[in-house]
């Protein structure tokens, strides 16, 4: 596997967190990569953190990465917003290193959320 600090996603990743007011998502601590190599077809991407332990055991606090693996490219750019936002939707409120589950980051979720974000960046012209 090979990372790659992704700064065009990281401003995309950052305009939807401010768009749409996700306030409890720490932009300096949520950082995104694209990563060349893996194995598995299916994925889009993914969320990573460190858990409450490791942030104990090394004197830090919750930190977020968003991979993005190599068929992400291939999708359409609204589709690709809605990747985005279903990886934010993953980091809970406590901003504290878990997750929030897919009974939650589900499709509808993600709808109404892309619906918005479309609705406000209309509105800017
Ligand atoms: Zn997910």
């Amino acid at each position: 596997m090979r990372y790659e600090f992704a700064p065009d996603l990281q401003v995309r990743m950052e305009e939807i967190v401010i768009a749409l007011q996700m306030s409890h998502i720490e932009l300096t601590r949520v950082k995104c990569f694209r990563s060349k190599g893996s194995s598995t077809k299916r994925t889009l991407a993914r969320c990573h953190t460190i858990g409450k332990l490791m942030q104990k055991a090394m004197g830090t606090e919750a930190f977020y990465t968003i991979e993005f693996l190599e068929r992400f490219e291939k999708l359409p750019i609204d589709e690709q917003d809605k990747v985005i936002i279903h990886e934010l939707l993953h980091i809970p409120k406590t901003f504290g290193g878990g997750f929030r589950q897919h009974d939650f980051v589900c499709e509808e979720n993600v709808e109404i959320m892309h619906e918005k974000f479309m609705n406000l960046r209309k509105k800017e012209g």
